[in-house]
């Protein structure tokens, strides 16, 4: 009979294999005492454990294929400096000795204490770091109680080539191993969307599933599995139709992906020739790589709030400079847009203890930075030092009105007369943009047009304030409609607005990067998309098959009629399901 368990889908791709349940996470820890005259042994065995982990921990380095993104080498550095740092080697030592308990007690102990200060923090991402300590805790805990000097990561297991793994949960270094070893793919009960292992498998592009409670207590070893990383499904002991279904779309997928690899180098041009600007989106410098490697024309967005999130200080004006210096000198040339700081609503810095009922509507992004200039001045004089390094833009979020630009441009000019001063390289042309996020910038789009040098629609937040839905509210999420006339009808007006001042408009919300909407966004005149590297592909093979000539009448019609069946009509032809 066959089974079917739903999970958390984190890492995309199907998957078919044989499954290899790893029991290893369930040991129990025993506590006993020990003789005061045994004590310095026991803390020796300890220290000894400590040493075969950062031994383990540095081969599993060592393995890294080249090529692989540059956070996975620092996830294992990571738990490297943890088996230096006093909480996880001093302290524990300290409780051998006065408590006079067994090295496992102790590690344990330290490990429980270490956890309950994580868990009390309100944020998920630094929630999640939990699960490094308990990597590196259980890493020792194993060396401790097998007393062995062998690898004790997954490939104690043999040949797993083209298994599928089942476990408790997964350490970053297993997941970098499991690369190596040809796994299909991987479940964990635990972990969640935000956790390392999942950002690995991600990058790696190993299908994956988290949060199956209890998984392993339903399958066993060498059960057939099918793995849908799309939708977070694990089908056990599938009959023949399933199975079928699923080697077909595994194919399906191949070749698609396979195919969209050729169009790297190739321009995105419409068949009626109307060249397509393709950028992506980052948040850390490290992004940079997938961008380049699928060949986008630029980044269109680079989120540099992310600097600013999960520490206690504000990066300095140098701090900032080196940062996108670096990201300057990766894009080799090709052109990058650097958007000021937006933090507030869903972004906040670690100490904002500001209450604000609204924060959507608050003080966020552009309003906060021209509320402290404290803030504001330093990352855009970092902003225009760093473009003498490289073509770049300077973009700034959520504008409302005309005062809020003028006061910008205005910072802009003061800051060039400072540099100028202070006689220190910058660009003094720096095109500065603004981010059309806010209905009313929307409809006031030829005014912005009239002062700034580019417009970039971030339809994320366009959409939630003209649809009053919060954005990360899931009850409400079902109003989410990017193709509502109304949104339609404000997209339509900006980009008008740009083409009559004859600047360039580009979409950087995750609408640019929604396959669904290619056609209705080309058809409604935009040239410009900015997303995430793992769309760009897939939207430039529909831009190739568009013909913009037929698209612009049909588009322009369905921003306009509410009309079901007329919709339903034009929806067809435009390529949008629903
Ligand atoms: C947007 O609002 O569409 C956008 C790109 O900005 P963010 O998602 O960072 O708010
Ligand atoms: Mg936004």
């Amino acid at each position: 009979m066959s089974l079917q368990i739903i999970g958390i889908g984190v890492s995309r791709g199907i998957a078919i294999g044989k499954a290899h349940i790893l029991m290893r996470g369930d040991f129990e820890v025993a506590e006993y005492h020990i003789e005061e005259e045994t004590l310095a042994e026991e803390v020796s065995r300890f220290r000894n454990a400590l040493e075969i982990a950062r031994i383990q921990l540095r081969e599993v380095r060592n393995r890294i294929p080249s090529g692989t993104k540059a956070d996975i080498v620092e996830f294992i550095n990571a738990h490297l400096l943890m088996l230096e740092d006093s909480t996880l080697t001093v302290a524990p030592e300290h409780l051998i000795i006065s408590k006079q308990i067994n090295a496992e007690w102790a590690i344990k102990q330290q490990r429980n204490a270490l956890v309950e200060v994580f868990e009390a923090m309100d944020d998920a991402y630094l929630r999640t770091r939990k699960d490094d300590i308990d990597h590196v805790v259980n890493r020792i805990l194993r060396i401790l109680t097998t007393e062995t000097q062998s690898s004790v990561d997954i490939e104690d297991h043999g040949n797993l080539n083209g298994h599928i793994l089942l476990a408790d949960e997964l350490s970053p270094a297993d997941t970098v191993l499991m690369q190596h070893q040809g796994i299909a793919a991987f479940i964990t009960e635990y972990g969640g969307p935000l956790s390392h292992t999942a950002i690995i498998a991600r990058s790696l592009r190993i299908p994956a599933i988290v949060g199956m409670h209890n998984v392993r207590r339903y399958i066993r070893d060498d059960e057939t599995l099918i793995i849908d990383g799309y939708r977070g499904v694990l089908i056990a002991n599938p009959d023949q139709t399933i199975l079928d279904y699923y080697l077909a779309r595994q194919q399906a997928e191949l070749q698609r992906l396979a195919k969209l690899q050729t169009l790297k180098r190739e321009p995105a041009t419409t068949r009626d020739n109307v060249p397509v600007h393709l950028s992506g989106n980052i948040e850390l410098p490290s992004d940079v790589e997938a961008i380049i490697e699928v060949g986008a024309d630029g980044v269109g967005l680079y989120r540099t709030e992310f600097m600013f999130m999960n520490r206690s200080d504000i990066p300095s004006e140098e701090e900032q400079l080196e940062r996108y210096t670096d990201v300057i000198r990766m894009m080799n040339g090709l052109p990058l847009t650097i958007r000021t700081l937006d933090l507030g609503a869903d972004k906040t810095l670690d100490n904002n203890e500001r209450p604000c009922t609204n924060p959507a509507l608050g003080l966020r992004a552009v309003r906060l930075c021209l509320h402290d200039l404290s803030l504001f001045r330093p990352q855009l004089r970092a902003i225009m030092r760093a473009a003498a390094e490289g073509p770049v833009r300077m973009m700034i979020p959520m504008l409302s009105n005309q005062q809020e630009i003028l006061q910008v441009l205005n910072l802009v000019r003061e800051i060039r007369n400072e540099l100028v001063a202070r006689g220190l390289p910058f660009d003094p042309t720096i095109p500065v943009g603004g981010m059309i996020e806010v209905p009313a910038a929307a409809l006031a789009a030829d005014m912005f047009a009239k002062h700034l040098s580019f417009l970039s629609i971030g339809t994320n937040d366009l959409i939630q304030y003209t649809l009053a839905i919060d954005r990360v509210d899931d009850e409400v999420n079902y109003l989410y409609d990017p193709s509502h006339p109304a949104v339609l009808q404000l997209i339509h007006r900006v980009i008008q607005a740009g083409n009559q001042a004859n600047i360039p408009v580009s979409m950087c919300g995750e609408m640019a990067g929604d396959t669904a909407y290619t056609r209705l966004l080309l058809g409604l005149g935009l040239r410009d998309f900015s997303m995430q590297a793992a769309s760009l592909l897939e939207v430039k093979s529909i831009i190739k098959n568009c013909d913009t000539r037929e698209l612009q009448p049909i588009a322009e019609k369905f921003m306009h009629t509410h009309d079901l069946i007329e919709r339903k009509v034009l929806m067809k032809q435009l390529g949008i399901k629903g």
